[in-house]
Formats: C-alpha cells, structure tokens, sequence
C-alpha cells in the first residue's frame, strides 16, 4: 500500500524508537532499555537496516507500526493514523485495505464460531464434556462453546459456501497452510473443543481448541492475524466489564475455564490473557475500567512465576495489586468445583504483595541451608528496604527473623547495609545469557544463512533434512533448499518474497540475534559456527527418529512392519556414521 510505504520513508525506525528510548550505537544497530519491561540491562535492539526493533529479554518488538501498536496501546488501523500525523502523510479518509482485512478476519470468524456451535448441537456427547465439567447450559450459550469435528476441510467448505476468498480464509487464521508452495490448506482446529476469544468490544478475534482426552498440545490457540493482537486481548472482558466497573476491581486468572467458572460463580470480574504471559497492554486496557488488580493464577511454581511477573509489570503500570491464594484445588476452576464457599472466602480475604513475596522466597529456597538462607536474604531485604519507616521495616524483618531462627537484630545491621531496588526480577541474575535459553539451533542457522546466504552451500551440503526435522522452522530450510541451485549463490530475496509478513519479521529478528551474539566476526569463524550448528541439529533430529523407530518397534506385533522399521534404523545407523 503506497501510504505505508510513505510513512516508512519519512520516518526511520532508529528516529521514531528514540522518541521514545535513550539509544546508543551498537555495531551496525542501536540498543536501549526496553519500554515494555524493566530491565537494567539494555536488551532492546533497534536495527534501521532491517526497520525493526525487538527486546531479547521479553521478545515484543517489530517494525515501525507494529512499535506504535504497542507502546501506544492501539490497533494497526490507529498506529497508522499517529504516524501518519507524525510524519505529516495525508490518509484517504477510510483506509480501506486496513479496516478490510480486519473486518474481513472477523466475519470469517463469526461465521466460524456458529459453524462450531452448530457442531457442538449435534454432537450431545461433546457437549456432555462441558456438562460434566460443572458448566451450565447457560455457559455453554453465553460463551459461544462449540466443536470443531475431526476433519481437514468441514469449516473450509462451508466458510467457502459463504463466499469467503481461500485467501481471506487463509488471513483469519481459522485455515492453514503447510506451504506457500504447497496449494492445500486445511481446518486448523480439529477434533477439538473450541473456545471463541473476543475482543473487549465483543468482536470474536481467535480460538482456542481444547484436546478431547490426552494429546498435546492441550490447548491450540489461534495465531495473531489482522484481527488478533494476542498483547491486546483479555479474555472474559466483554462479558464481565461492567462488573469490574462497579467492583471496581478485576481478577486475572490463566484459563478459559478458570473464567468461565468464575462468573458462573458470579464473579464476573474476571479476566484471562490468552496463552501468552500478562502484558503492558492488557494492564493498559484493563486500567480504562478499575486501578484494582487482584492475581489468582494456579498454584504451581508456573503460576508462582507468573504472579511474579504480574506484580513486577502491575507495579510499574502503577495499579493496586492483590494476590489471591487458591485454597482447594490446582486452579480456580477446580476449587470452584470442588469448594465455593472456599473460593469466595479467598476472595474476600486477598493477600499482600509482601505476604506473597514471603511465600514465593520460602517456596523457592531451602530455609534450613546456609545457602538458601542467604538466598532468603538477598531476596527478601531489599523488598523490606523499599519501606519507607522503620516500623513497616520492623514488621517484616521480625517475621523474617523467626522464619530463619536468627536474631532480629543481625537482619537489622544487614538491611542497613542493602541497597534499595525498584524492581526486583528473579530472572534478572541470567539476564546475560537468555538468548540461547529462547532461540532454537535452527533459529541460529537461519539467522546465519540470511545474514551470510553465502554460507548456505556448507547447509545444503552437510545438514539432513530427508529425517524429521524442527516443524517450526522447517518450512524455511524447504524454501531455501528449493531455491537453491548448486555452484551459483542463493537468491536471498527470492526466498524472502514467498515469506509471509510475519515469517520475514521472524527471519528480521534472527538476523539481529545474528548481530547481536557475533558482531563482526570473520567468514572463517561464522562458517565453523554454522558447521558446529549444523552438526548438533543432525545429531538431535538422528537421536529422535532413532528413539521415535525404536519405541515403535518395540510396540509392533505385525512382522512387515517391524521389518521395515529395521530397514529404517538400519539407515538411520549410515547417516550416524556419517555425521
Ligand atoms: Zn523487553
């Protein structure tokens, strides 16, 4: 569209990301702290080459609009609109490509969401599943429950019978495709009881698909397409913000049935993200209703970190908050079940920050070590430092003394001696090294490959790929072996032009990690790094497809497929030896 590409010519990424963050050079980019976390140590990259930023310690970032979207708080159509004002371009009063492809996504997904209701109607025995789990039909109505059958195309045919572009089902998400290449798309959500998530303006944006029986994974959620911006979407919103109006508060808990079997309990104040961890945005979003936050996420060291993260991030938005502590069950949708009266004297009695930082310290380290009783202290003083009078101080520091058995006064001399923090993250010790922890080896090649695509001859020639390989890379290593031909370089963009939006975004961001971890390094030394990538991948997808024919074997009774699968170990062996 000619309006974007003017407003991305006026205005570079490097200026518009300054407005915002203090940037200083770094090689070929520019770093700053990142605006979405807080964070000490810059980790937030800004490359004006590639027109993206992104943050290596909380993974938010992307070019120029989708900066806006977030830091900003809006939707593509509004980000476009403030930038066009900054940068002085004149909009055609609808924008209509825009608005189309959202509008379009979400009518698709109407449509999608009544097919599955449908489905849900004749198929009693489904629908017993949310019936035994202590929905009431009302529920089932109310939140749009449904069932996608066991099938790759019924929603597509019928979404086409509706008139609807293969494209536009393609767009919305509720159909995939493998490859650009490859002319099939199929039913995303199969066999799966569907969840329909909606904006807080009750336009359905995504799906979540419940597995029946076990299966991984659990949950399927839709990705984000023009209609689902998963930063800016808290479940149960719609239905419930009327109640944290006049409550003036609102619960967050993880799941779709933790909200669903809390306002059939009545609280329908509460409010889920999405499959992904609470963000600056949701917090934003939820602050247009109440100041009030109160966390009651699940009862494992998952939702320990998770609270964790909450207060940090609620802190900084400046929200009151409150924790919850689940008293039955492993969540609030089994405590509900199993003891109400429970659930809503927790309810009434919420804890402090204070008295959860106390839990989550004791729950992590060992009070009965030196060791852990230090790590007790290191955690827990300059929390107390942070109270401004001795008698706040006092409180804390007595509680603390008696849970270490030592003597008040020691603590006394120790906190004097700390030093006071504003945010205090638990992560914040390995923040030096996340991003091996989040990029796979796959990732890593890629960014060499398309940072240096003259390495990909070393690739072509030494990495297997006829075993099965990382399924959420693979289609890029696909593209790249059909565009390769043998003795001449590869065309890097010609690749680039059958990427989607979102996978060259992907394929921005590793080159940046690129950047980031191995800045100005001579050919010689990338090229035994992506050897050294190239060699652990093969050994690791090897290793798979051997245990993977094993378990197999071993499970087989029928004697031609047993044979079989020893002519495939058997090969699997030769590949062995030649790595
Ligand atoms: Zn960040």
């Amino acid at each position: 569209m000619d309006h974007l590409e003017e407003i991305r010519a006026r205005i570079g990424i490097e200026e518009l990301v300054g407005s915002y963050v203090q940037l200083k050079k770094a090689g070929r980019n520019l770093r700053g702290l990142c605006p979405f976390h807080g964070e000490k140590t810059p980790s937030f990259m800004v490359s004006p080459e590639k027109g993206i930023a992104y943050c290596f310690g909380c993974h938010q970032g992307g070019d120029i609009f989708k900066f806006i979207q977030l830091i900003e708080n809006v939707d593509f159509t509004e980000a476009v609109k403030i930038l066009a004002q900054k940068t002085n371009v004149t909009l055609p009063q609808k924008l209509p490509e825009l608005n189309n492809k959202r509008l379009k996504s979400i009518e698709i997904n109407q449509w999608s969401v009544r097919f599955f209701q449908e489905q849900l109607e004749q198929s009693p025995a489904k629908k017993e599943y949310f019936l035994k789990r202590g929905l009431t039909e009302e529920a089932v109505k109310k939140f749009q429950l449904g069932f996608a059958p066991d099938s790759f195309d019924q929603l597509k045919n019928y979404l086409l019978q509706k008139g609807f572009e293969p494209r536009e089902l393609i767009d919305a998400a509720v159909v995939s495709q493998r490859s650009i290449a490859d002319k099939n798309s199929y039913d995303r959500f199969r066999n799966r009881l569907i969840f329909p998530i909606f904006d807080h303006q009750d336009n359905p944006v995504g799906f979540s698909g419940r597995i029946m029986g076990d299966g991984e994974p659990k949950y399927l959620n839709s990705p984000e397409s023009p209609a689902y911006n998963k930063s800016l979407v808290l479940y149960g919103l719609n239905w419930g913000k009327d109640k944290v109006k006049k409550e003036d508060l609102a619960i967050f808990v993880e799941g779709y049935m933790d909200v669903i079997a809390a306002h059939q309990a009545g609280n329908e104040n509460t409010v889920a993200t999405c499959g992904t961890a609470l963000t600056p945005q949701q917090l934003k979003l939820i602050k247009r209703y109440t100041q009030n936050i109160a966390f009651a996420f699940d009862q494992d060291s998952a939702g320990m970190d998770a609270t964790f993260r909450g207060i940090e991030l609620a802190q900084m938005a400046d929200v009151n908050i409150q924790i919850i502590r689940i008293p039955e069950g492993k969540d609030p949708d089994e405590c509900i079940q199993k003891n109400p009266e429970a659930w809503k004297n927790a309810l009434k009695n919420p804890i402090s920050v204070m008295d959860f930082y106390f839990d989550y310290t004791f729950a992590r380290f060992s009070k009965q070590t030196m060791e852990g009783k230090r790590q007790i202290m290191d955690f827990l003083l300059p929390l107390i430092r942070m109270y401004k009078r001795e008698v706040e101080q006092g409180i804390y520091l007595n509680r603390l003394a008696i849970e270490l058995k030592t003597d008040v006064r020691f603590l006394w001399n120790d906190l004097k001696n700390t030093k006071i923090e504003t945010y205090h993250s638990p992560k914040a010790n390995d923040e030096t090294k996340p991003i091996e922890r989040i990029f796979s080896r796959e990732e890593f090649l890629l960014g060499f490959i398309f940072t240096y695509p003259e390495i990909y001859k070393i690739v072509d020639e030494n990495l297997i790929n006829n075993i099965p390989f990382d399924t959420n890379t693979e289609r890029f290593y696909n593209l790249l072996k059909k565009g390769y031909t043998l003795g001449s370089l590869i065309d890097i963009e010609h690749v680039l032009s059958e990427l989607t939006e979102e996978e060259r975004e992907n394929i921005s961001i590793y080159n940046l990690l690129i950047d980031e971890k191995y800045p100005d390094f001579p050919r010689s030394l990338i090229e035994k790094e992506a050897g050294k990538l190239i060699c652990q991948i093969n050994r690791k997808n090897i290793e798979a497809t051997k245990r993977d024919c094993q378990v197999k074997l071993n499970a087989s009774a029928d004697k031609q497929d047993a044979k079989l699968l020893l002519n495939r170990l058997m090969e699997i062996a030769k590949l062995e030896q030649r790595i």
